[in-house]
């Protein structure tokens, strides 16, 4: 049985995917994203689970979970960076009649994403921006391989594309543009979530000691999020319903 570096978990999450759910944050992340808010996450760490005891651990809720239309998220720090023991995992809770999703930022090998895909209700996919410019300022990620992943999942699972818009970084017309460009292409309709950046990871940072590039950049404000939504569905792309 492969065990999980894990983070933490939550067993009431309203925030990573449909209904209530439990959610596993697994540790471990490469994307070092430059406005991520759980830095603590991209070490492995030393906490480790099984998909037995987790599972078992969800169990108890799952009145809370079917009558919400919720199920199990694993998100992270990067699942896909440990899919071997995601695919134990989700494979265990469908053949429970669980409903699952991982949350992902696409950096993976194809082999990863293909372990785990067969056992995935839905994919919710954080995209770091739509212009290699952003993928380059605010990732260590190339922007081509992250969409090559992208289209590889969009083209099996439903799919809901994740986009942080940071003021100076992903909210220009470029952007906007690039995105819709993005989600146009993709070989079935996804629904797009605009997720406003926000500063509240910056203490993890000063915690861990570690140099936050991204400080003077405020928060956008509600029209500016507003109008790069309005803006989305002028161009036809669907948002998620957590944004009507
Ligand atoms: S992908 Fe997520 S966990 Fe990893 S650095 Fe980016 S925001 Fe943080």
């Amino acid at each position: 049985m492969v065990k999980g570096f894990y983070h933490s978990k939550l067993t009431f999450g309203t925030m990573d995917g449909p209904g209530i759910r439990y959610v596993l944050f697994l540790a471990g992340c490469r994307m070092g994203c430059a406005f991520c808010h759980n830095p603590d996450t991209w070490a492995q760490g030393q906490q480790l689970i099984t998909a037995e005891e987790v599972l078992q651990e969800a169990e108890d809720y799952r009145q809370f979970y079917d009558s919400s239309g919720g199920g199990i998220t694993v998100s992270g720090g990067e699942p896909l960076l440990q899919p071997e023991f995601v695919a134990e995992l989700l494979a265990k809770a469908k053949a429970r009649g669980w409903h699952t999703v991982i949350d992902t930022c696409g950096l993976a090998g194809k082999e990863a994403v293909m372990q785990v895909l067969p056992y995935v209700d839905r994919v919710l996919f954080s995209l770091k921006g739509s212009t290699e410019g952003s993928y380059h300022d605010l990732t260590k990620a190339k922007r081509k391989d992250i969409l090559a992943n992208l289209r590889l999942i969009a083209a099996r699972k439903p799919v809901t594309l994740r986009y942080v818009l940071i003021p100076g970084y992903t909210d220009g017309k470029d952007s906007l543009a690039a995105l819709i460009g993005i989600v146009h292409a993709l070989p079935q309709t996804v629904e797009v979530e605009v997720l406003p950046y926000h500063t509240m990871g910056i203490v993890k940072w000063d915690e861990l000691g570690w140099d936050y590039t991204l400080r003077d950049v405020p928060e956008p404000s509600k029209g500016e999020v507003d109008s790069f939504r309005q803006s989305l569905r002028q161009a036809g792309i669907r948002l998620a319903a957590t944004e009507n």
